[in-house]
């Protein structure tokens, strides 16, 4: 039997890009629900879709900020029966906290953080019900380590991490399969707006030295970053898949290797400076950026040794 999937935020980027994969699967094993909050963005997903509309895959409007439309959208599927659930609607936000309001800051967590809460109250108890689901979750590196000047984005991410981590463990008592997909940076309309708005946030309520920090070392690096890190909506799509066909699902994996090296400072040191550290570095003084490298190298071997093997799963 096919598996039902509902993801969320399909208008663009990696909810796209998965839906689409998915509905394309050869074996045809999904009926995919893509879900977004605004349905007149529906025609990029319409036409990568094609011939496979209506058949593998239908489009919902689903606003994870609104309950409503959250119980709406899963009443309208057969027997409510949602095997695999994507949260993967999410926003960004860069700039120093002085030059953001709290209102901004909460439309952050409200979508990143109690978006996937609000899906869960209204999914999780048919999958405890039927003792079985696989709930997989669009997290971020920044789910496990801060980044300069994304202050209240990781703050959104790790909230859901927590949030997971805590559900993982009654999951399991109920046979379901928790997965938190953490890519680093990908290349979607979230890195444009991103940056769009940091181009234009009014940075009058910062100190000097904050407003150029922001302006003339994280703006200017930022697009430097995406370009030689970034991976593709598709390329993440493609290890989600993986991770929801595994017979084994980890609870979390990262999906960029190159920056592994990055995360794994974390575990490295359990004072947590280590991290900090690396990254002042990198910001302020580029010169001892090449010891630091050589250091992520090693680090690099040892988690390479440690992370999910992606070539076990069943498909
Ligand atoms: P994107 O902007 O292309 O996609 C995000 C989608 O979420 C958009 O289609 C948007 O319309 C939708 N959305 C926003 N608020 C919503 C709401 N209230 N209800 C329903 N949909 C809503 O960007 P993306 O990169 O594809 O982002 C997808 C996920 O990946 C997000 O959770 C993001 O945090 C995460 N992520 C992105 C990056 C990156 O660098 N782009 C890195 C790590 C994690």
């Amino acid at each position: 039997a096919k598996r039902n999937v509902l993801i969320t935020g399909c208008s663009s980027g990696i909810g796209l890009a998965l839906a689409v994969k998915m509905a394309r699967d050869e074996q045809k094993r999904f009926k995919v629900y893509a879900t977004m909050r605004n349905l007149a963005k529906k025609a990029a997903l319409e036409e990568a879709v094609g011939g496979r509309l209506g058949k593998t895959l239908e489009i919902k409007q689903l606003d994870v900020c609104d309950e409503q439309s959250i119980k709406t959208c899963v009443n309208s599927i057969p027997d409510r029966r949602i095997d695999v659930l994507v949260s993967n609607a999410g926003m960004g936000l860069i700039g120093p906290i002085e030059c953001q309001t709290i209102d901004e800051m909460k439309t952050v967590m409200d979508t990143n953080f109690f978006g996937l809460v609000r899906l869960l109250k209204e999914i999780l108890p048919d999958m405890k019900k039927r003792k079985s689901g696989h709930i997989v979750i669009i997290s971020s590196v920044m789910g496990i380590q801060g980044i300069l000047f994304n202050d209240v984005y990781a703050a959104s991410k790790f909230a859901v991490e927590g949030f997971c981590e805590s559900l993982a463990i009654q999951a399991l008592k109920f046979k379901l399969q928790l997965s938190l997909i953490e890519p680093g940076p990908v290349v979607t309309e979230f890195e444009r707006k991103v940056f769009d708005d940091g181009m234009k946030m009014d940075l009058s309520a910062a100190d000097k030295e904050t407003a150029e920090m922001f302006t003339n070392i994280y703006l200017k690096n930022y697009k430097q970053i995406f370009q030689s890190l970034g991976q593709s909506a598709e390329d993440v799509a493609e290890h989600t898949v993986k991770i929801i066909l595994a017979e084994n699902p980890p609870f979390r994996h990262q999906t960029n290797t190159l920056y592994t090296p990055m995360t794994t400072l974390k575990y490295a040191d359990p004072n947590g400076d280590l991290p900090i550290d690396i990254f002042y570095k990198m910001v302020f003084h580029h010169d001892k950026v090449f010891s630091a490298s050589l250091n992520f190298i090693k680090l690099l071997r040892w988690r390479s040794r440690k992370s999910f093997d992606l070539g076990k799963s069943s498909q």
